[in-house]
């Protein structure tokens, strides 16, 4: 699949199999291509619905960004086509769907597990970085798992490519940075704020700033608001790593090079990025 990316496809050159999702524009179906028997997601978006939400560019966008990322901690887009009704993104399957759901069926993950997708997320956007790309959403919904348990980085709706600070408004409340709350310029820091902020939930089972109404979590963030219940045990230095991530000052928080180099990461994360 991944030798043959410039090949022109088409719907028949696929098996279709069972459902896998349904995102906001579009769903997803495991797939076989029919001859290499190479097993992928299709992503199948209705034309009538980019044209509803006007959101073409930002699919052109988002498709040629993940086409060009080329990462084991990256969700893999092999190629598109379209016909006179949808397009069809040919993805990486993750066979161990969202890492989201692992986290609401365990409550919270080891040390190990967590440190383990840390290093994996971090690796994967000093990657990004170095490709100028910004994520801007990373959230537990949009990290997906393969069949070995590593982590994938998927969906890059709110990417962008860029070389300047930037201004635009989105994403989710809870994962912002300060800046991005504010709509103030904001760069690659904000993607080391969200690690602090997952570093936090895979440990604690919840967003550090979670708050009854969006107006309170905005407070919150904005104060820096970070307390570290007693339950459950969480060691010192994950609190430490947490504690230099989520700092309001972006130019201060770690760098990625440096959370790769922090002792919670060293002694707990599996390099090779699978848990055990
Ligand atoms: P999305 O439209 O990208 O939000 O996808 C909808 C749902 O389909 C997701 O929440 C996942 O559960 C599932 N899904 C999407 N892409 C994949 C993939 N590459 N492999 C496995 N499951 C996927």
């Amino acid at each position: 699949m991944g030798e043959n990316s410039e090949r022109q496809w088409c719907i028949s050159d696929f098996e279709i199999g069972k459902p896998l999702g349904k995102g906001k524009f579009g769903r997803v179906y495991v797939a076989r291509e029919r001859e290499s028997k190479f097993v992928v997601a299709l992503k199948v978006i209705s034309k009538e619905q980019l044209e509803k939400y006007k959101i073409h560019h930002q699919l052109r966008r988002e498709m040629e960004i993940q086409f060009s990322l080329k990462h084991p901690n990256v969700l893999r887009l092999y190629g598109w086509f379209h016909d006179s009704e949808n397009v069809f993104l040919i993805l990486e399957y993750a066979h161990n769907g969202e890492l989201y759901k692992e986290l609401s069926r365990k409550g919270h993950f080891s040390e190990q597990q967590a440190a383990t997708y840390i290093l994996s997320l971090t690796k994967a956007l000093a990657y990004c970085h170095d490709k100028h790309v910004i994520h801007r959403d990373i959230k537990p919904e949009n990290l997906l798992l393969d069949h070995e348990g590593r982590l994938k980085i998927a969906d890059f709706g709110w990417s962008v490519q860029s070389r300047s600070k930037r201004h635009t408004m989105c994403g989710t409340l809870d994962y912002l940075a300060p800046e991005m709350v504010e709509n103030k310029a904001h760069d690659y820091a904000v993607d080391n704020w969200t690690l602090g902020i997952l570093c936090y939930e895979f440990l604690y089972g919840a967003p550090p700033f979670e708050a009854d109404s969006q107006v309170d979590t905005f407070k919150r963030i904005m104060k820096v608001d970070l307390s570290f219940p007693s339950t459950p045990y969480v060691s010192s230095e994950a609190k430490h790593l947490i504690s230099r991530l989520l700092v309001k000052d972006s130019s201060r928080r770690l760098s990625l090079q440096r959370i790769m180099e922090h002792p919670w990461i060293i002694k707990n994360a599996n390099p090779i990025g699978v848990c055990s």
